[in-house]
């Protein structure tokens, strides 16, 4: 069992949590015309073991959207932060 330390609720398992995807893929401008580019957003993804930020939304909490720092390999969460504060502010 995964345990989620939700910044406003506390501990809470991660049956209350939806995974909302792969945090460090980076959008494209809206106008952005490259084909390749929206390809690479919407379908390629990293698998990597180890360190990996994701977007987690606590549905039946508090509705925040957070970025959770987990290690695949063994599930440790290293840390937990608001989406909306830290999205923009992460390195490609
Ligand atoms: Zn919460």
């Amino acid at each position: 069992m995964l345990r989620i330390e939700c910044p406003c609720c506390g501990p809470r398992d991660h049956d209350e949590f939806r995974y909302g995807g792969d945090a460090s893929v980076a959008r494209p401008a809206h106008d952005d015309p490259d084909p390749e580019a929206w390809y690479r957003y919407v379908y390629v993804r990293d698998n990597p073991a180890g360190s990996h930020r994701e977007f987690w939304q606590h549905v039946t909490g508090c509705r925040q959207w957070l970025i959770i720092e987990r290690d695949t390999r063994n599930h440790v969460i290293a840390w937990v932060g608001f989406a909306r504060k830290t999205a923009r502010k992460m390195p490609a």
